[in-house]
């Protein structure tokens, strides 16, 4: 399942993390999901937990920000959010975008102790 995989790259980066900045404990993790990242926000949260056990996040609060996508319109020049690749312009209608934003996941921060 590709959330669980997800989340289990998560783990390796705050385990990675761990090691270098010197926690033993996380307590909160933040993370932010662009809305054409293809990521589940539940699907993420229900993977967490069996993704975390035995890890230093065991205990963690998982908190998901949503981002929307992000476009720019190639025939009007038109700056929008879109919520899938297929979207069209709001402006004109055309299909003939950049992708800007939104594509990505991340780790945006960690409450440690
Ligand atoms: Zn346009």
């Amino acid at each position: 399942m590709h959330e669980l995989s997800l989340c289990e790259n998560i783990v390796v980066s705050i385990e990675e993390a761990a090691l270098t900045e010197g926690f033993n404990i996380v307590t909160a993790v933040y993370i932010g999901i662009g809305q054409l990242s293809c990521v589940e926000p539940a699907a993420l949260r229900f993977c967490f937990d069996p993704a975390t056990s035995g890890s230093i996040a065991r205990n963690a609060q998982l908190f998901i920000t949503v981002y929307p996508g992000l476009a720019k319109c190639k025939q009007c020049g038109a700056s929008l959010e879109i919520e899938n690749y297929y979207d069209a312009c709001s402006c004109c209608e055309s299909f003939d975008l950049d992708i800007t934003g939104g594509e990505e996941m991340q780790i945006e921060s960690l409450e440690v102790a």
